[in-house]
């Protein structure tokens, strides 16, 4: 196989919107959505005369992101001007940061598909306005421009080229993904573009030590198609180079569709961009003190949790790993925990049943509808024996669905308290048993598997409702008679 010939090479710049109530250099909301051309005002529209003014809280969320990557924070900082021209960016440049990013020289650790623990480099992270958006008219009327998005605050997270197949792209996707989730400076909301990736490929020679020319995707917004993408063009490249061809330094676009990357257009130099520091605004200086402060205001962090979820509560490393993927996870976890006291069974549950339904439903886990008292209640009603763990199952899959999410009030309802009343269980083991002689007959002849049967009946009987540990000794004590 060529393919195996070759090593790849993977560098990503994630942006990342950030939270804050305002826009970078105006006091726009940030919100999502609303009708085109609502959420602006003459600074972000590029009305000649005005005068942008930086956003403070987008410096301290940029910081944050910084330090919990384990970047070098800038103590002198500035912001230059991007130029190019581009129909939703009416000024014909993007304000950004040049050679004085915010924050460099970090890296993420991760675990990559083989069960490496690796360090990828982060190079920089900087911060920049968004443009606004085109929405092309499906009748072909044109293009019409929307400029709620032009100023919303973004970070750039440029990765050093560290990764070596879109498995371990995806992973350090992810996890960044989720230590921005943790310190909340963005929903990370990929469906809606507030983290998006360009993503950098190239291929070479097992044992070269020179890099291969890279092409660049734009803007993929899903995993899936961050992995497909990557995937069909190292497929491309390796084809190219085995038919004794270049690789060209290129924009592509990559066509969900299609499942293809296009040519957009040529790569473009930094000199292109003609970069200077922007007039318009003041040199960002910050205090050893300012950075302290926002060093001690940080949030407990995945790799601190996951140490402390392994010493306090003696789970698993993957399950540890897994709670921990996710802030949403695991802060519902510490909320269960807190109601049912049964870590093990908490983690498992987010692991097996909860990842599932998740998945079904091609969702994330932000949108897991219960609260973590909720799930906690849950497994107290398994461990007091209230209801079976199958039963728990299903009381589950109404937690995401049914309006009602309170594991007591939706047992109640659909009356799937267990039966652990020992007469009324007595009463069907020896419903059972008369209605089996045969496989009476063959356990009482030495075949323990008849049991199961027989109590698979019973369960079947009382829409598995009935108590199993109490079923299976009163079926046992019958058998001996
Ligand atoms: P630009 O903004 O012009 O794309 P940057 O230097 O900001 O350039 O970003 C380059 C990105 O491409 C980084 O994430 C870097 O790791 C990655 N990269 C650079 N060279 C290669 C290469 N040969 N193969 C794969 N990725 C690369
Ligand atoms: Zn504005
Ligand atoms: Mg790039």
């Amino acid at each position: 196989m060529p393919r195996d010939d070759y090593e790849v090479v993977i560098g990503l710049e994630v942006h990342c919107e950030l939270s804050t109530k305002t826009k970078i250099f105006c006091s726009c909301p940030t919100t999502f959505g609303g009708d085109p051309n609502t959420h602006c005002c003459p600074i972000c529209m590029a009305m000649p005369g005005t005068l942008p003014v930086l956003n403070e809280k987008v410096v301290e969320y940029a910081v944050k992101a910084g330090i919990a990557t384990n970047c070098k924070i800038s103590r002198n900082s500035k912001n230059d001007r991007k130029n190019y021209f581009y129909p939703d960016l009416p000024k014909a440049y993007q304000i950004s940061q040049y050679d004085l990013p915010l924050c460099y020289e970090g890296y993420v650790n991760i675990e990559n598909e083989a069960g490496e623990d690796k360090k990828i480099r982060i190079l920089r992270i900087h911060i920049e306005e968004d443009a606004g958006k085109l929405n092309h008219d499906e009748y072909g009327r044109g293009s019409f421009v929307d400029l709620n998005r032009a100023g919303v605050p973004l970070i750039e997270i440029v990765s050093e080229p560290d990764l070596r197949s879109a498995e371990e792209a995806e992973i350090y996707m992810r996890k960044l993904k989720s230590i921005l989730e943790y310190i909340e400076v963005s929903d990370c909301k990929m469906q809606e573009g507030s983290l998006r990736a360009d993503v950098n490929v190239s291929i070479r020679k097992k044992g070269a030590t020179e890099l291969g020319t890279r092409t660049e995707m734009k803007n993929m917004n899903s995993f899936r198609s961050i992995v497909r993408a990557i995937n069909y063009e190292v497929d491309r490249q390796v084809e190219v180079i085995e038919n004794g061809g270049k690789i060209t330094q290129e924009t592509l676009r990559w066509d969900d569709v299609s499942g293809k990357t296009f040519p957009m257009r040529d790569k473009e130099d930094a000199q292109d961009y003609r970069y200077f520091p922007d007039p318009d605004l003041v040199a960002i200086k910050l205090s050893d003190e300012y950075i302290e402060n926002i060093e001690n205001s940080l949030p407990e962090l995945p790799e601190s949790r996951k140490k402390r979820y392994i010493a306090d509560f003696n789970l698993t490393e993957k399950a540890a790993n897994f709670v921990t993927g996710s802030k949403y996870y695991s802060n519902l976890f510490d909320e269960a925990v807190e109601v049912c006291k049964n870590p093990k069974s908490t983690g498992n549950m987010l692991m097996s049943d909860i990842a599932r339904i998740l998945n079904e439903k091609e969702q994330e886990p932000d949108s897991i509808p219960f609260s973590g008292k909720e799930l906690g209640e849950l497994i107290l009603l398994i461990d007091k024996g209230t209801i079976s763990s199958a039963i728990a199952k299903k009381v589950l899959e109404e937690m995401f669905t049914a309006e009602e999410k309170n594991p007591n009030k939706i047992i109640e309802i659909k009356g799937w308290v267990q039966i652990s009343d020992e007469g009324a269980i007595k009463e069907v083991v020896n419903k059972i048993l008369e209605a089996n002689p045969q496989s009476v007959a063959d356990y009482k002849a030495g075949k323990d598997k008849a049991l199961g049967f027989l109590v698979g009946q019973a369960m079947k009987e009382t829409k598995g409702k009935a108590n199993p540990q109490l079923l299976n000794k009163l079926f046992i004590e019958e058998l001996k008679k």
